[in-house]
């Protein structure tokens, strides 16, 4: 039985006609050309979907090519491409040990290379898209392989071209640039910065920050950890929302808020949806909210993707009638609706 269950850290997901797995750039398209008319899903480490219990009626990809190369400049630095199957924080890892800096802030964050540029990950004030100087791809459409430029890319908060036309791009691999060093740029993010007992603006070693980083997401159950129900999530469930200045302005004094550079203020969703009246350990059926970190839903063991989609909706509602503000899942459905 091809159960997606097994591939989704959200341990939930029915089966799917056939999955195939491939470890090269020529198998990602002689899957996807061989699937003929018959729809496809790409996954990779299976981190950001919630797949209903009724699974995927059709071809589904598990992209695992782990292709390595480097090119080091002591004037430009590192110039590293990294197939779309490799684990992102065994890459953020092996670059810290050869002492490329950069990607330290998103050390711990689940999933695969590949789709890294799809959701434009991000954590402790960096995301990945300062870092990518170009995304190869294979067009669906025009059976062809495209390569985009940082530019072409459209990156914002939490997005990106590949993700407003969701389905259409294969990631076969990403092209990053990263420092030559052993400290930090700036640390922006405060919680980040106490950890590490320097001021907002200080540096520090970048292997510290790993550190700190994979220490502040460990207390939030936001690293996978296999025996801990309370990291069987698929992340942050709902993007933080991005609002009017005049929204922002009616909310309590003590809801968090970040100004952006257009004049709308972006908003936290964990602090909206605790102060909403959901409170960590909340349950619908085996769906719980982390014990750890509000925004985070998990599977206590038990759950069905229906009972994690309920879960959502609660929240999603609750916080629309308390604050007038629609929550939008970071996590990709499959098959399901909230
Ligand atoms: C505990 C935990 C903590 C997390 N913390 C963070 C965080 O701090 N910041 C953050 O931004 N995210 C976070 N996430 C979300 C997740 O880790 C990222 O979105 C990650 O990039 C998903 O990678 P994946 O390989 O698992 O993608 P999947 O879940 O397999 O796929 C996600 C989407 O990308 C598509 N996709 C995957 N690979 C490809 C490819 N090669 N080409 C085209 N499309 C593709 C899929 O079709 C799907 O739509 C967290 C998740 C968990 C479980």
């Amino acid at each position: 039985m091809n159960k997606l269950s097994k591939y989704t850290s959200l341990h939930v997901g029915g089966p799917a006609t056939s999955i195939v797995h491939v470890t090269s750039e020529s198998e990602i398209i002689a899957a996807i050309e061989g699937a003929g008319d018959s729809p496809i899903l790409i996954i990779g480490g299976g981190t950001n979907v919630l797949i209903s219990d009724s699974g995927f009626n059709g071809t589904v990809i598990h992209i695992a090519n782990n292709s390595i190369e480097s090119e080091i400049d002591a004037c430009s630095g590192a110039t590293l491409t990294i197939g779309a199957g490799e684990n992102w924080d065994s890459f953020v890892s092996t670059s810290i040990a050869r002492r490329f800096a950069g990607l330290e802030t998103l050390s711990g964050i689940p999933g695969t290379v590949g789709a890294a540029p799809i959701q434009n990950i991000g954590a402790y004030g960096h995301e990945v898209s300062e870092f990518i100087t170009r995304v190869r791809t294979y067009d669906r459409e025009s059976k062809e392989i495209k390569t985009f430029t940082n530019a072409e890319c459209e990156f914002s908060y939490r997005s990106s071209y590949f993700k407003a036309h969701p389905g259409r791009y294969v990631v076969l691999d990403v092209a990053f640039q990263l420092r030559i060093g052993e400290s930090t740029t700036p640390i922006t993010y405060l919680e980040l910065a106490k950890k590490l007992e320097i001021e907002i603006g200080d540096k520090s070693s970048v292997v510290a920050c790993r550190a700190a980083v994979l220490e502040l997401r460990a207390n939030k159950g936001m690293l996978l950890v296999a025996e801990d129900h309370d990291s069987w999530s698929a992340g942050s469930f709902f993007t933080n929302p991005i609002i009017s200045q005049q929204a922002a302005d009616e909310l309590p004094n003590a809801a968090p808020k970040w100004p952006l550079t257009d004049g709308r203020v972006k908003v936290s969703a964990a602090w909206l949806i605790e102060n909403s009246g959901i409170h960590k350990g909340d349950e619908i059926g085996g769906a719980r909210i982390s014990t750890k970190h509000v925004l985070a839903l998990t599977n206590s063991g038990t759950a069905t993707a229906s009972d994690i989609a309920a879960l959502a909706k609660h929240a999603r509602d609750k916080v629309q009638s308390t604050f007038g503000i629609t929550l939008v899942p970071e996590v990709n459905l499959i098959g399901i609706e909230i």
